[in-house]
């Protein structure tokens, strides 16, 4: 049944080799009780293991660089007349989980599951289903007479029951062979006692090889005596014959994903506390991660939202003021003159401008020919400068230049208004005649209005003591004018009858900003941009118009030139607006309205070309590339954190395997493929993984909360910055499992790799 033939073993240590077995010859048959006898350190452990598949004897090319004196012997180990000198890792482990079972002299009990699960474990690795498992360990504990103490671990029983439970455990498989390296060396005399009996009851039917110092014991039980001395045999006596019985052979499959799966989580609950901490440390950096991506996620949702509520009210501007291209980044913009690719382009200061928008009637005839539907409204200003008058109440009359009062056009969408400011007292402007006061978010406003508008601020203001008030808007020709062209300087003289033939203007509405709008710090008077085109109508064709539509400006100089097209601009003059405010309906509607204008510029030559400039988009942008580039540097912090808690994920399982380097032994003593072992540890770490992944999301959704309290605190637009994605928290779970999984593999490799007669030496 079991051949050796010219067996060797040499250990090697540094230069020096030690032999511990030396040209061994034996044939067991089944049905022997076989006693190895020796002084200690002869090679009675060395053989047992080699028989046993736990270690590889010597093969020839080894004892030959080993020691050049021997001579070439063939060595094999035949079981059931088969060749061991081919035989692969496989093999080994299943001759190791199904044709022997070991019992050793420290028991080699795994000590934090039960007894039932230390006899079930040898069984898992031949796959056997769990109930039939169950069953067995119970039969084969009952055996050894443990039935009642199979639910204690093995500190909370005696040396004797622990060799039982052993006992239990080697014969659960039913395998042909029993290896016991001692038995009873670590026991007292009654309980020396017991365990013999069994093992007797044992041999009956099986092949028992036991390793002894005992002579008494070899002499009572023995059916054969085999003496070894410096890993040579000495003697080899047959004592008594023996029954035979035909051996029973069951064949298994392997151990399944699964059962590794239940092992793995069985440790991690033993360890509980300690899985807990490591886990815990690792999903600190998943934690960061997840708390940068949260709060990117919720940044960029409110500033989608502005965009979408408050910034899709701002107007695209059309401007035929040079726009100052030094000042802003090119962006929000149809304009093509900025060259993103060029390193350095030089502008000299005359020249920050390059293009200038013209405005012209067919320009303006397109915009009306929009859609109405995308816009809220188009307005045009003309750059007049009204001059405003008002009396006081001793009859005096005063004017906007003079007070220096600035009043300015009111934005003409309705939307807008809505969205930046409450009606406080009166209406909304109708008709161009009609002015609305608007106070800041703070009911502020400057006194120098109220003075202008003859309202007495000593005590409290009604809003609607303001309703009513009035003011009058002067005609070109009913002021006196002085303009002096060298200087380009004018001087508006105001009488009764400029106040008399004015346009009559009437406070009809009063309106607040909205705190933390972008109007909120906004206040004056305000008129209706109609106004403007009123203004017109009635003096396009005044004197001073005329006058200064006939100038000859041929000995002009160019700045003489320029200020004459301003006073004609600010005097109402010309009837063409310098700048286009088009208020979108919506943020839909907005990338139409865009795409309308760009369709303008396709074939017309460069100078006939008109450039808007899109405000809100250019905030959003900013805004949003500030948030990307905050998140990009937070996220390298991050990920380094990450990579250490992995590191250290890593470094913790490595000390594991240090730990359970017995264990490890011991599960291959029962028939665990290496396999079986990584894929142990690998699920381990990856439940670590797992659960850090977990943690990591919990902690982050924790942290959320006083984050995104401390943060509302401070800043007023904002609500719930800390988001985190639900896709976001997936991958980082699975992101936490392959980290640490990858951290893990090489030490479970190592774990899987140990020699497993190696291993079981392990501390002792
Ligand atoms: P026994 O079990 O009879 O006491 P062993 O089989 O354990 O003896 O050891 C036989 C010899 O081999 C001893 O001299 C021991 O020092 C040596 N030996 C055993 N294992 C190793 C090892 N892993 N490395 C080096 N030498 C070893
Ligand atoms: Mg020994």
């Amino acid at each position: 049944m079991l051949e050796l033939q010219n067996i060797c073993k040499f250990y090697r240590n540094g230069n020096v080799w030690t032999m511990a077995l030396d040209n061994i010859n034996l044939t067991f048959k089944k049905n022997e009780f076989v006693v190895v006898l020796g002084p200690s350190g002869c090679g009675k452990t060395t053989l047992l293991n080699i028989i046993g598949g736990l270690d590889v004897y010597s093969q020839e090319d080894l004892v030959l660089t080993g020691n050049a004196l021997l001579n070439y012997r063939k060595s094999d180990l035949i079981i059931n007349n088969v060749s061991t000198r081919k035989f692969s890792e496989r093999d080994w482990d299943h001759y190791r989980s199904k044709r022997v079972g070991f019992i050793f002299q420290n028991y080699n009990l795994i000590p934090n599951i039960t007894l039932l699960e230390n006899v079930e474990m040898g069984m898992v690795f031949s796959g056997i289903k769990q109930s039939e498992r169950r069953k067995r360990a119970i039969q084969v504990l009952t055996r050894v007479g443990l039935e009642e103490h199979m639910h204690k671990k093995s500190a909370e029983i005696s040396s004797g029951q622990k060799q039982r439970v052993a006992i239990a455990r080697a014969l659960v498989n039913d395998p042909e062979i029993i290896l016991a390296d001692e038995p009873t060396g670590a026991l007292d005399g009654a309980s020396g006692y017991e365990v013999m009996q069994l093992i007797n009851e044992i041999a009956k039917d099986k092949l028992v090889i036991m390793v002894t110092h005992n002579e008494d014991i070899a002499k009572e039980y023995a059916t054969r005596i085999v003496r070894l001395k410096n890993g040579k045999i000495v003697d080899d006596v047959k004592t008594k014959p023996k029954f035979y019985h035909d051996p029973y052979q069951p064949e298994y499959e392997n151990m399944t994903l699964y059962t590794a799966f239940k092992l793995a989580i069985t440790n991690v609950k033993h360890k509980l506390l300690r899985t807990m901490l490591i886990a815990f440390a690792g999903s600190i950096g998943i934690m960061g991660i997840a708390l940068v991506l949260a709060m990117s996620n919720g940044f960029s949702r409110e500033i989608n939202t502005i965009e979408s509520e408050t910034l899709s009210s701002m107007p695209i501007v059309i401007s035929e003021v040079p726009r100052n291209y030094l000042a802003w980044p090119s962006m929000g913009t149809n304009d093509p003159f900025t060259d993103p690719t060029s390193v350095f382009n030089p502008i000299s200061p005359g020249e920050e401008t390059r293009h200038r928008n013209i405005i012209r009637t067919p320009y303006l005839d397109y915009l009306e020919a929009m859609d109405p539907t995308l816009v809220d409204a188009i307005q045009y200003n003309y750059g007049i400068q009204l001059l405003f008058m008002s009396k006081t109440n001793d009859d005096e009359i005063i004017t906007s230049a003079a007070n220096q009062i600035n009043l300015r056009s009111l934005p003409k969408s309705l939307n807008y208004l809505n969205s930046q400011f409450t009606l406080q007292a009166g209406r909304l402007p109708e008709t161009p005649y009609e002015i609305t006061i608007i106070v800041d978010s703070r009911n502020q406003i400057d006194a120098s209005y109220f003075d202008f508008i003859n309202v007495n601020y000593n005590g409290v203001v009604s809003f609607d003591d303001i309703l009513g008030q009035k003011l009058v808007v002067a005609m070109n020709d009913d002021i006196d004018i002085e303009y002096d062209v060298l200087t380009n300087t004018i001087q508006r003289n105001v009488d009764e009858s400029s106040y008399l033939n004015g346009i009559e203007l009437t406070v009809t509405g009063v309106m607040r900003a909205i705190p933390g709008g972008i109007e909120s710090d906004t206040s004056g008077i305000y008129y209706q941009s109609s106004l403007e085109r009123s203004f017109i109508d009635l003096n396009i064709n005044s004197n001073f118009c005329q006058m200064l539509d006939d100038t000859d400006t041929s000995d002009y100089t160019q700045e003489q030139i320029e200020g004459l097209k301003l006073q004609r601009i600010q005097n109402g003059c010309r009837d063409l607006p310098y700048l286009i405010q088009i208020y979108p309906s919506s943020i839909e509607a907005k990338e139409q309205v865009l795409m309308y204008l760009d369709a303008f510029n396709i074939g017309l030559p460069v100078l006939g070309q008109i450039y808007y400039t899109d405000n809100a988009q250019l905030i959003t942008d900013v805004l949003k590339s500030i948030v990307n580039n905050i998140s990009i540097v937070l996220l390298s912090f991050s990920a380094i954190a990450l990579i250490v808690s992995s590191m250290m994920i890593g470094i913790i399982t490595y000390v594991t395997v240090l730990e359970r380097t017995k264990e490890i032994g011991i599960l291959r003593s029962v028939g665990a493929r290496k396999k079986d072992i990584t894929r142990i540890f690998n699920t381990e770490t990856m439940i670590i993984g797992f659960i850090a992944g977990v943690f990591g999301i919990l902690l982050t959704l924790l942290l959320a909360i006083p984050l995104n309290h401390y943060l509302e605190s401070f800043m007023i637009d904002f609500q719930r910055l800390v988001v985190l994605r639900i896709d976001h928290a997936i991958y980082l779970v699975l992101i936490s499992i392959i980290l640490t999984y990858c951290a893990g593999l090489i030490p479970s490799l190592i774990a899987a790799n140990k020699a497993p007669a190696l291993a079981l030496k392990h501390n002792e």
